[in-house]
C-alpha cells in the first residue's frame, strides 16, 4: 500500500468503486493515461487520431476505481473516453506519489473544459504553490 499526498477535495486514498469496464467491449474507450491499449483501441487511435500515444512513464491506474464519463461534455483532443480511473503519479516538484482521481478528471475534462490530453503533473499542494507563483509573476511590481 502506498502513501499518497492528500487532496483537499478527493482525499488521500483511491476511491474504490469496484468497477472495471471491459477494455475490449466495443463501447468502452479508456483514457490513454490508463497506459494499456487493446488492439481495437490501438486501431481506433490510429484511424481517428493518427498515432498511438506513448505510455506515460511513472504512473499506473488503480484497478477497481473506474467511473463513467460523459463523452458529450469533453474536448476530444484524443478519442472521447467513456471511463476514468484513479491514476497514481509522481509529482514533478516534490517527487511524492499522488492520485489524479477519476472524479477529478471528470471535473477537468467535463466541467473545466480541459482537453483530454492535458495532464496533471503536480500533487495538490505543489499545484497550489505553482498557481500562486504564476499569479505573483503576473502582478505588476511596485
Ligand atoms: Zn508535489
Amino acid at each position: 500500500m502506498s502513501d499518497w499526498v492528500p487532496h483537499p477535495r478527493y482525499g488521500a486514498k483511491p476511491r474504490i468503486t469496484g468497477f472495471d469496464p471491459d477494455p475490449d467491449a466495443p463501447d468502452v474507450q479508456l483514457h490513454y493515461n490508463v497506459n494499456f491499449f487493446t488492439e481495437r483501441q490501438k486501431a481506433d487511435m490510429l484511424r481517428y487520431v493518427g498515432h498511438v500515444p506513448e505510455p506515460r512513464a511513472n504512473q499506473r491506474h488503480i484497478p477497481g476505481t473506474a467511473i463513467a464519463a460523459d463523452p458529450s461534455k469533453q474536448q476530444p483532443a484524443t478519442l472521447p473516453v467513456t471511463h476514468y480511473y484513479d491514476i497514481e503519479k509522481r509529482c514533478i516538484e516534490c517527487d511524492r506519489l499522488f492520485l489524479f482521481f477519476a472524479e477529478e478528471q471528470k471535473h477537468w475534462y467535463e466541467e473545466l473544459g480541459f482537453k483530454l490530453d492535458s495532464d496533471c503533473v503536480r500533487c495538490s499542494p505543489c499545484r497550489k504553490i505553482d498557481r500562486e507563483r504564476k499569479r505573483d509573476a503576473q502582478r505588476p511590481r511596485t
